[in-house]
């Protein structure tokens, strides 16, 4: 809610700035706007009420966000970034999740619409594959007959992002039984990521994945 909240206020605010700045000068007169209708279509409103269940408080979905809100070109020369910007001008991610706190975009999904592919469709994948390998996010497709299942979106989700909270999750060895703790990845490709050790290390070398996530029916 607070976020709607803000958004309410900038535009609020936006509108008396436009207003006091530029409407007095009555070059605005001949454009007139009607509403574009919903954000969201009912497939894509669907699948977002189901991302946000399986996020729950973990994480902050947003929808229909613009490429260059979220990356910007590497390239340090003036026409590389022009070309690079411009290749994303016009596009957004389907959705995104952010860290709860920071608002820091963790993994984009897009979603299939079931259509069959065609140039745009190809070129679109395309760019957004690329987009998010070179800015290291992780990209999860997902088709619109699956959207909805709450508990796959979870188990796609738990890769990229923590949806256990560590206090709550015990967990016991099933090699040997013993209590197993928490531990960050300090190396590797997988450094920074958190996973369970036994407690008895190095006696027991058993691991598990932090995010295995116990499904409630689909
Ligand atoms: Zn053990």
């Amino acid at each position: 809610m607070e976020y709607i909240a803000v958004v309410v206020l900038l535009f609020i605010g936006f509108y008396l700035f436009v207003q006091k700045r530029y409407l007095n000068q009555d070059d605005l007169k001949d454009s007139t706007y009607k509403k574009n209708g919903p954000l969201l279509n009912s497939k894509e409103s669907a699948f977002y009420a189901a991302l946000m269940t399986a996020v729950g408080d973990h994480g902050v979905v947003m929808s229909k966000v613009v490429m260059s809100k979220v990356v910007v070109p590497k390239a340090s020369d003036k026409k590389g970034w022009f070309i690079a910007n411009n290749r994303i001008a016009k596009s957004y991610f389907d959705y995104v999740v952010c860290d709860p706190r920071s608002l820091e975009v963790r993994v984009a999904i897009e979603l299939d619409d079931g259509n069959p592919l065609n140039k745009g469709k190809i070129e679109r994948q395309k760019l957004l594959m690329h987009v998010c390998k070179s800015a290291g996010i992780p990209l999860i497709g997902t088709s619109v007959k699956h959207s909805y299942q709450v508990g796959r979106l979870r188990r796609l989700l738990a890769t990229h992002i923590d949806l256990i909270e560590p206090e709550k999750e015990v967990r016991f060895c099933k090699r040997c039984g013993s209590p197993m703790v928490i531990k960050t990845a300090t190396q590797g490709d997988f450094k920074g990521r958190r996973f369970f050790t036994c407690s008895r290390q190095p006696h027991c070398t058993y691991t598990e994945n932090y995010n295995i996530v116990f499904e409630d029916s689909e």
